[in-house]
């Protein structure tokens, strides 16, 4: 077997091992099997955010197989075991009238993972409804519950995400959400003007999600074997977040390479720091839609964040494409670019 069949991006060659556990106890009896022995271990969702090596997982790969989904009414609380997929959660909520996930529509990936980079997008992160995060923590072999404030969320990042050595594998996961056939207040602008209606009204969750998968349709950002530019790991680099010195040098760069009218664009990121679009420096350094280092790897053709396995790319001609691009923005910018997805047996 090669990894590459459960990737998003179709990339990765064998593990050692491989166990799918479709009940927490078989989850749990895998991990600590392995553990017991010292075999490394891979725990593998739905394979939407890993760069796998070629040569493979020098380990055990342990699929999260688990269902589950439990509604409290009385304290709002939705508990999703690791392996439900994450958007078959959100189209369920949605259906109940539950309000507060309905942005992360079109999301590929399982449940499990979604508080391991706190899931975003159009202005709603997981960060912001979940409570608690069940796991299985393998210092302790113990079950521990961790509340919000104890994963460490941050942007596209948390405790889970930091941790090298991979100390709590993720068995369910619970979210407190609102009882409303309407939205959260709408935050993003792209997302507003999509719906026509103004920053920070509500409209039906229904709307909403048609209107985040049909946005995310034109980027190729929802998973569809018809469109080769859905071959990806989603954004492949996080947007840089700089402090007003960054940002400086970044605008004084930008006027040199663009002209004088070059503006920035930038978002509040808060305690006086901005976000900027990863995507915007890539192109203005050069890299635009389609761009290719000939190997089977290419920047996607709907939206510049996205590298794309085109059918014959390696993991390691994606990683040269990677590379040129970090390495290219940050000659032009004086940014380093981070990688979003977790990389397994390959760095940059
Ligand atoms: C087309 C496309 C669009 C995307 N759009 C977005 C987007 O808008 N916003 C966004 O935030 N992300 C996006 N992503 C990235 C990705 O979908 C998410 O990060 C998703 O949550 C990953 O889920 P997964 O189950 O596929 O995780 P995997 O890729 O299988 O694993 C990712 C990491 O999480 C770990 N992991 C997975 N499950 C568990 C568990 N139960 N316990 C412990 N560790 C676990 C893995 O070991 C690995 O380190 C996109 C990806 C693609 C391909």
């Amino acid at each position: 077997m090669r990894l590459a069949d459960y990737t998003t991006l179709g990339l990765g060659g064998p593990p050692r091992g491989f166990v799918r556990a479709e009940s927490e106890e078989d989850l749990i009896e895998a991990v600590w099997a392995a553990d017991g022995g010292g075999e490394p271990i891979l725990i593998l969702g739905g394979g939407s955010n890993l760069v796998v090596a070629d040569r493979g997982f020098d380990g055990t790969v342990i699929q999260v197989a688990t269902k589950g989904i439990d509604w409290d009414p009385g304290e709002r609380l939705l508990t999703v075991a690791a392996g439900e997929d994450w958007d078959t959660v959100v189209a369920w909520t949605i259906a109940e009238g539950l309000s507060g996930l309905e942005c992360l529509s079109g999301i590929p990936g399982l449940a499990g993972a979604t508080p391991i980079q706190n899931v975003g997008a159009y202005g709603q992160e997981v960060a912001e409804t979940v409570t608690t995060v069940r796991t299985y923590d393998r210092v302790t072999g113990q079950i521990s519950i961790i509340p919000n404030g104890r994963c460490g969320f941050g942007y596209r990042t948390s405790v889970f995400k930091r941790d090298d050595a991979r100390r709590h594998v993720v068995l369910s996961v619970t979210f407190q959400l609102a009882v409303q056939p309407n939205s959260a207040p709408v935050r993003y602008a792209e997302l507003a003007a999509a719906l026509g209606v103004a920053l920070g009204d509500q409209v039906a969750s229904t709307t909403v999600r048609s209107a985040v998968i049909e946005l995310r349709r034109g980027k190729g950002m929802v998973i569809d074997a018809a469109d080769p530019d859905t071959r990806s790991v989603g954004s492949f680099f996080v947007n840089p977040v700089l402090d007003g010195a960054a940002l400086a040098a970044v605008e004084t760069a930008a006027r040199a390479r663009c002209g004088e009218g070059a503006r920035v664009p930038r978002f509040d990121a808060g305690d006086g720091l901005v976000k900027v679009p990863a995507a915007w420096l890539i192109e203005r350094a050069g890299f635009g839609r389609g761009y290719t280092l000939g190997n089977g790897a290419r920047i996607s053709s709907k939206h510049t964040l996205a590298l794309v396995n085109s059918g014959s790319a390696t993991t390691a001609g994606l990683i040269a494409l990677a590379r040129q691009v970090r390495d290219g923005v940050r000659d032009a910018f004086g940014v380093s670019l981070a990688p979003e997805p977790v990389l397994v047996g390959v760095t940059l």
